[in-house]
């Protein structure tokens, strides 16, 4: 069949161990981009490196093939890809967008009144570093547009950055670049037009937008499906102990992804082999059914 201009992607960060979430953002991922014959690509978001636990990408890379999750290009890892973000930081920094902090956190957690993702830089440094200090991370410049855009489950959303979210970190004081920069610059590098994954970063896709709108970025189609919560509501992941996923048994856990998902198998595809029930959720993937499942306020 022919391909289709769709480009996906999962973009795992190695902290630890695929737990029962982000499996469900990686099938979600892959059957709505193999539905409409795309491509499927992973992505090693390994740019945190004080936060990769070791051996955790290739602990993740085998089990999604265990789950017969296969990249269609080679992999690309974010902290071979330095250059690409450097450049990206002297667009904004030549438009300019951005600008040296000198804040710590405590200073700004002191003086910060709260957005919707925690504090909200007060602008201590948007007019210029006091005297005597130097910066140390660099932000990129927010307003109060409103930046809306209609994801495809969680319907319309709008934010106003510089009230929200605040002036946000682009490069951190410690050297690394921030997830919200790095991830503007390889989707965009990869072509992707179609962004699937987890609601946890919802809030995230207006700073990403903005990016791309101040780089001259295409802004890709966005689905963000449910989380999956523990049996205390808490978001699965490391800081709540989510168990690691198994490699054995794949077939049984693939059948729950499908069922959180809401895509009801079939009970007979139980007996079925991994492909096997991949082909099926890829040819009947209606993600449609999950639009009752909106978790978050807009
Ligand atoms: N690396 C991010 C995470 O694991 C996901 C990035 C994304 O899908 O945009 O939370």
């Amino acid at each position: 069949m022919k391909r289709s201009s769709y480009r996906g992607r999962f973009a795992p960060s190695p902290t630890g161990p695929l737990h029962f979430g982000s499996l469900v953002a990686a099938i979600g991922s892959y059957l709505d981009a193999k539905h409409h014959n795309g491509i499927w690509l992973v992505r090693m978001e390994d740019l945190d490196t004080p936060r990769c636990a070791p051996g955790a990408a290739d602990d993740i890379l085998r089990t999604l093939e265990a789950f017969g999750l296969h990249s269609d290009e080679t992999l690309i890892c974010q902290s071979r890809r330095t250059a690409a973000y450097d450049e990206a930081l002297r667009k904004l920094q030549a438009i300019p967008s951005v600008y040296p902090c000198c804040c710590t956190r405590r200073e700004i957690a002191d003086s910060a009144l709260n957005g919707i993702e925690g504090p909200v830089y007060p602008g201590t440094c948007r007019n210029g570093i006091p005297a005597g200090r130097a910066g140390r991370a660099w932000r990129a410049r927010t307003n109060n547009a409103a930046i809306e855009f209609d994801d495809v489950l969680q319907g319309r959303i709008s934010q106003h950055l510089e009230r929200d979210i605040g002036d946000f970190v682009v490069k951190r004081a410690d050297g690394l670049f921030a997830y919200q920069l790095a991830v503007v610059v390889d989707d965009a590098f990869q072509s992707i037009t179609h962004i699937v994954r987890g609601a946890d970063l919802l809030y995230s896709t207006p700073r990403q937008i903005y990016l791309q709108r101040l780089l001259g970025l295409t802004t890709p189609i966005y689905m963000h499906l449910p989380v999956v919560l523990n049996a205390q509501g808490e978001k699965l992941g490391k800081q709540t102990l989510a168990p690691a996923i198994s490699r054995d048994d794949a077939v049984t856990t693939l059948m729950r992804v499908l069922k959180f998902l809401q895509q009801q198998p079939p009970e007979e595809l139980r007996g079925a082999t991994v492909e096997q029930i991949l082909l099926w959720g890829t040819v009947n993937w209606k993600p449609e059914k999950l639009t009752n499942c909106r978790q978050y306020p807009v």
